[in-house]
């Protein structure tokens, strides 16, 4: 830097990790994303579709001409006992063959457990269709808010809550569980990938205390976990602070990301969340560094 610039604030770089896609159940367009991301200023985003790479493939075919820096994402949702463990993934090699074959297996118990809630719901009474969730989900990976959208529409419920709540979520009549891959087994797909493993929002594990986070935390970074998703809408400061701390703690990578999922999900916006989230490019270097070092056993060095 020139002494002529010296005086001259530095625009912060942002960026958004944690973006839905209509590829699962988000309601944009990788293009539409896209887009919108850059009228926001942002300098990188990832599309981190539930159990899909097609949202990533998508919007990479978009990088040369979008001036915004695209990171290959995912998000996976692994079986975990008390909650819901979700791993974002980075920055993987999206033609390798491993990982291809693992989602296929994943997609196919997803399709399954899908038809199987449907035909309980026709059992509860409801009406719906399965070329109704079909329709709402636009073609790409169908998940249980395409269903409870359906369900919302047909004033069957009254909104998304009450469809999770009433219907869909564990323990309730129409939850079905389906196949997922155990959280070493997600790392370990990812890592071979040439990709970054990362916890998303842990407050789903429903951990009880720091010391039961603190112990899955050492245990996921055994097998291959990486980084924490710090910043998210659904983190409060406290939240925030704490995540942060117990990354640095355990040595993983911290993130963070919208969870933006378009009108599946109100009043989150791209790169701001509700308003006030600000994730620093500062976090992709970090991320770009992992992926090439060499710092995780099948990390390919480009
Ligand atoms: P699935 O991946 O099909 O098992 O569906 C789980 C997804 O549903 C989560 O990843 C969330 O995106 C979404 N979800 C969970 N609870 C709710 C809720 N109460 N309202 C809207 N979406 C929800
Ligand atoms: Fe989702
Ligand atoms: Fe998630
Ligand atoms: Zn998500």
């Amino acid at each position: 830097m020139s002494a002529l610039h010296a005086n001259i604030p530095i625009k912060p770089a942002y960026v958004d990790l944690h973006i839905h896609s209509t590829a699962s159940d988000g309601s944009l367009s990788p293009a539409e994303i896209i887009e919108i991301a850059n009228k926001a200023g942002l300098h990188a985003i990832a599309i981190t579709d539930h159990d899909t790479l097609e949202g990533s493939i998508e919007a990479l075919r978009h990088q040369h001409s979008c001036g915004l820096e695209i990171l290959s994402g995912i998000e996976i949702s692994a079986s975990f006992d008390s909650g819901t463990m979700h791993i974002l993934g980075y920055l993987m090699r999206l033609d390798d063959a491993s990982l291809i074959e693992t989602l296929k297996v994943v997609q196919e118990a997803r399709a399954n457990r899908n038809v199987q809630i449907i035909k309980r719901l026709q059992h509860l009474g409801a009406d719906i269709s399965y070329d109704e969730v079909l329709e709402v989900s636009g073609g790409g990976q169908i998940g249980r808010p395409h269903i409870a959208q359906v369900l919302v529409r047909k004033r069957i419920v009254e909104n998304m809550d009450g469809a999770f709540n009433k219907l869909l979520k564990k323990g309730r009549p129409a939850y079905v569980e389906r196949y997922r891959l155990l959280p070493v087994e997600a790392f370990q797909t990812i890592l071979r990938a040439g990709g970054v493993p990362v916890l998303a929002h842990p407050f789903t594990l429903n951990a009880e205390t720091e010391e039961d986070l603190d112990r899955i935390l050492a245990e996921s970074k055994q097998a291959g976990l990486k980084g924490v998703e710090v910043y998210h809408p659904a983190h409060g400061p406290a939240l925030t602070a704490q995540y942060e701390r117990l990354a640095h703690r355990h040595g993983l990578l911290v993130t963070g990301g919208t969870d933006f999922h378009g009108t599946a999900k109100p009043g989150i916006h791209i790169g701001i969340g509700r308003g006030d989230l600000r994730v620093p490019y500062r976090l992709v270097e970090e991320l770009k560094r992992c992926a090439a070092s060499g710092l995780h056993p099948y990390s390919v060095t480009p």
